[in-house]
């Protein structure tokens, strides 16, 4: 056993070694919360406690992965590998599997991400909507689940347009036997509620609960803690939770704050703990991040003090526009790896908005300079990778009517538009799901004899790749290959290219894919279906491709950075209108953009770089911009302010060159 509780501190130590009863650890950042979390986990496998009772709740795939590597540094891999570790969107997806029968789906529903959900309104919205009506799909979208977050359920009359679009879609999502993103949790809560005895086996399953980053909790999840916890004898529930209420930036999302200040009204008589020593940051970062978040209000104060010393000054550099700004940061880097031999993974760039890193990918790109990007949805945003994932989605459910739309025709198959069109009209008018309608003797009558041997063809070959998969000991990787080759794709794909190089790049990507899911096979023994389900969950702002771990420049979002940290960090685009976001004042929410940057800043190790532009490519043109107004929160003691053009135009004074040099002349010797 190799985890020490000596490298914990005494309220760490004292927040480890508490397992019966609820617990709270409310601290600031860089304190050792998640650290807590994960060596409270290797004392309890310790004390022989069963690792199948322990399930420590995260909230992106990311994190839990960090923590389960982390475990399984500290204990017998194979034990670590019995603990749960998941996002709230994993743990309902593995209820619901289980159970969903009981709330009238079938088990093997899809779940349709943002892009499947967004269609899906779109075209309700179209039957809907009387003439001169509107509604913007988007927004339909965002009040759709803001309402499921708050637990509302779909209203029975239609008054509204909105109302009737929310109920259908609703209904229409039951029908294709799919599910989105807020319905995994409310639907997970609600077979807990109103099934006893599904509730009774989670909660003998899991006798140890822990919620990592509770601050961005919804009521949802608060419930589903609650029922998953609580227990019927009425003994005290073994609940542990940290957090830090100035870390809260989910509120748009319908996270509440109150859960984490307000944790004894649901946990009563709970132990606990307070951390004020921050581990990560020097002293310049901390008092910065502190002098910022003074001006909230409502928050706990907190002491927190780092014995990291002073510091480097925090530098904070006027760009004259985002163009130089990202160049000057890619130079620097460049500069300093080999100045002050450091690895480019020591360096991450953070942005409010993802539209900020194109032109820092390209600053990068030209200097050779490797990065990762969190953030970018683009490899299962690409359409040839879609089309597989929905090859594979039909054989799990041909019931799945968004992704048997998207290949029907893909490749062509000589089921025209309008056979599609005409079987669509008649899947609503019978209630039934597209796959259903395209056999219907009464769709067959109306279309020419060569679409119907079409369909027949087609309806064949997805009905025998199910057969196959349903197969006792079938291999599900050479399956989905053969699925792919069968299909026709990749001849459709080399046809449909415009150049010979785009074809090689995108069938790439499909077998990308089928390896993705090679890979996946070997550790899990979920199959196709728990791929899928793995692929539905990724959250946008997180790394997929696991070849791309390792070397490079990480590239965040500042929501996404939350609970990582790193030595070198650039904050950039500094500015009124992008941090705090426009929105924000409109909305009310300056307090949440203030605590995003205190998340920026408190990601930093050792020294920090903000920048700011004078002039800005965007909304189609170049705008001039100003300085965000938290900059003047901060504290000028720590603040190094650097004018870009002035030092531009400025010759590197000679002994700094020179030490630069002698810098770099070390480093090669070494
Ligand atoms: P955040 O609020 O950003 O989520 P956190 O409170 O979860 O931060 P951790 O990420 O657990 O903090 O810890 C921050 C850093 O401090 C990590 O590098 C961790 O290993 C280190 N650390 C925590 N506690 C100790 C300790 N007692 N001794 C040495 N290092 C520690
Ligand atoms: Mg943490």
């Amino acid at each position: 056993m190799s985890f020490r509780l000596f490298d914990l501190n005494d309220p760490q130590r004292h927040a480890a070694t508490t397992i019966e009863g609820p617990l709270l650890i409310l601290a600031g950042a860089g304190t050792g919360k998640t650290r807590v979390i994960t060596v409270r986990i290797a004392y309890m496998l310790a004390q022989k406690i069963d690792p199948n009772s322990i399930l420590a709740v995260t909230f992106t795939n990311k994190a839990a992965n960090e923590m389960r590597e982390r475990l399984a540094g500290m204990v017998d891999p194979e034990v670590a590998k019995k603990v749960t570790m998941s996002t709230f969107h994993d743990l309902c997806v593995r209820i619901l599997r289980t159970d969903i029968e009981k709330l009238g789906y079938k088990k093997n529903f899809t779940i349709y991400d943002e892009g499947e959900q967004s269609g899906l309104i779109k075209k309700i919205i179209t039957k809907t909507a009387a003439i001169g009506e509107k509604l913007e799909p988007n927004l339909a979208k965002s009040l759709i689940s803001k309402a499921k977050n708050n637990g509302w359920s779909a209203p029975q009359d239609e008054k509204t347009l909105l109302g009737s679009v929310f109920a259908r879609y609703q209904a229409a999502l039951k029908q294709l036997n799919a599910v989105d993103f807020d319905d995994l949790l409310l639907l997970g809560v609600k077979l807990l509620a109103e099934h006893p005895d599904v509730r009774e086996r989670w909660r003998n399953r899991f006798r140890y609960i822990m919620v990592d980053e509770f601050q961005d909790t919804n009521r949802l999840q608060l419930e589903m803690v609650s029922y998953l916890a609580n227990r019927e004898d009425g003994t005290s529930p073994n609940v542990a939770v940290v957090g830090d209420d100035d870390q809260s930036i989910y509120g748009w999302r319908g996270a509440e704050v109150s859960n984490i200040l307000e944790f004894e009204q649901h946990f009563p008589n709970p132990t606990v703990v307070k951390l004020e020593q921050n581990y990560r940051s020097t002293n310049a970062i901390l008092n910065t991040a502190n002098a910022l978040i003074k001006n909230n209000p409502r928050r706990r104060p907190k002491k927190l003090w780092s014995g990291k010393g002073d510091g480097d000054k925090i530098r904070l550099v006027q760009a004259p526009d985002d163009r130089q700004e990202a160049e000057f940061i890619a130079n620097e880097i460049a500069r300093r790896k080999t100045g002050e031999t450091l690895q480019f993974e020591h360096f991450a760039i953070l942005f409010r908005m993802n539209a900020q890193s194109r032109l820092l990918e390209e600053a990068l790109r030209e200097r050779q300079i490797p990065y990762k990007i969190v953030g970018g949805k683009s490899f299962f945003d690409r359409r040839e990778v879609k089309d597989v994932l929905a090859y594979a989605a039909c054989t799990l459910n041909a019931d799945d009517d968004v992704s048997l739309l998207r290949i029907i025709n893909t490749p062509p198959r000589g089921i025209s538009d309008n056979t599609v069109e005409r079987a669509l009209e008649l899947s609503i008018k019978r209630k039934c799901s597209l796959f259903q309608a395209l056999q219907l003797p009464e769709l067959r009558k109306t279309v020419t004899p060569r679409a119907a041997q079409a369909i027949t063809h087609f309806v064949g070959q997805l009905d025998h790749w199910e057969t196959k998969l349903n197969e006792p000991l079938v291999d599900q990787v050479a399956l989905f290959r053969r699925i792919i080759n069968e299909s026709g794709y990749y001849e459709d794909l080399r046809r449909s290219c415009k150049t010979p190089d785009e074809a090689l790049k995108r069938e790439s990507s499909v077998r990308d894919v089928i390896e993705g899911f090679e890979r996946f096979s070997q550790h899990s023994s979920e199959g196709l279906r728990g791929y899928l389900d793995a692929m539905a969950l990724r959250q946008e702002n997180e790394d997929d491709k696991d070849k791309e771990q390792g070397n490079g420049v990480m590239l965040i979002t500042l929501h996404a950075s939350k609970g990582l940290e790193f030595p070198h960090c650039y904050l950039v685009g500094l500015e009124e209108g992008i941090l705090p976001h426009d929105r924000s004042k409109l909305e009310g929410t300056l307090d949440e953009e203030r605590r995003l940057l205190y998340v920026g800043i408190t990601r930093a190790q050792k020294t920090l770089t903000m920048t700011y532009c004078f002039n800005r490519f965007r909304y189609g043109g170049v705008v001039p911009c100003n300085p965000s107004s938290f900059l003047k929160e901060l504290d000028p003691e720590h603040i190094e302010t650097i004018d870009l053009k002035k030092m531009l135009n400025t010759p590197v004074e000679a002994p700094a060159a020179k030490s630069r040099f002698a810098a770099m002349r070390a480093a090669l010797e070494k």
